[in-house]
């Protein structure tokens, strides 16, 4: 592809904030959440059509597509703020990847988000299956399989580790893993066009924690 795809609507973004502008974006953002003083920003009739015929998101969310784990809620953003992917245990397959440098590549989002949370019902049922040795029927068992280094490499460090230890782990393999895959990915963290972090949510405070990073913030 040497240039966007039509279908999506948008065009080359002009300007662009730093990786380290737009950690401190998110993160005061996740602050208001966490202290019920959501701003709800850019929701409004006059924002939606400034998009129009364009899109500039300062980040990436690929989260698990948990349902308390709104990534626009949870970040207080709006329009055109994020590019949002999101799979069960926030797991890589190739399209992930594809959105991902999507958003990279055509868009110059400058971070990219890895986002965990504890209790998560996608690890959970790893690490029975682990635990086990039955895999889920259908296609969730893609998901585990998917999971399964992440929880094994839990228990091999600490045979005790809790689900949320491996929600942990399994965010640390995810950011290693998109750097490792993708050469979009390596190369714009490489220039520090863009930096990769991984977060944990907790689900009753609403805060998300720093657990990985790769690049310059
Ligand atoms: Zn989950």
């Amino acid at each position: 592809m040497s240039e966007a795809p039509e279908e999506a609507g948008t065009t080359a973004a002009v300007h662009h904030v730093s990786p380290a502008e737009a950690w401190t974006k998110l993160m005061a953002g996740n602050q208001r959440f966490v202290d019920a003083t959501s701003s709800h920003p850019n929701q409004d009739a006059s924002r939606r059509s400034s998009l129009a015929n364009t899109q500039n998101p300062f980040a990436v969310i690929f989260g698990c597509s948990d349902s308390r784990l709104a990534a626009e809620i949870i970040f207080d953003l709006g329009l055109g703020d994020a590019f949002v992917v999101r799979t069960a245990g926030h797991v890589i397959d190739n399209t992930v990847l594809g959105s991902l440098e999507y958003s990279v590549q055509y868009l110059g989002v400058p971070l990219i988000v890895v986002l965990g949370h504890d209790s998560c019902g996608a690890v959970t049922a790893t690490k029975g299956a682990v635990a086990t040795g039955e895999m889920p029927s259908g296609f969730i068992r893609d998901l585990v399989e998917r999971i399964t280094p992440s929880v094994l490499t839990s228990l091999r460090n600490d045979h005790t580790a809790d689900v949320n230890d491996m929600v942990e782990e399994h965010v640390k393999q995810t950011v290693d893993r998109l750097v490792q895959n993708s050469p979009i990915i390596a190369r714009a963290v490489a220039s520090e066009k863009a930096a990769v972090v991984g977060l944990t949510y907790r689900l009753v405070e609403g805060r998300a924690d720093l657990v990985s990073q790769i690049g310059t913030l």
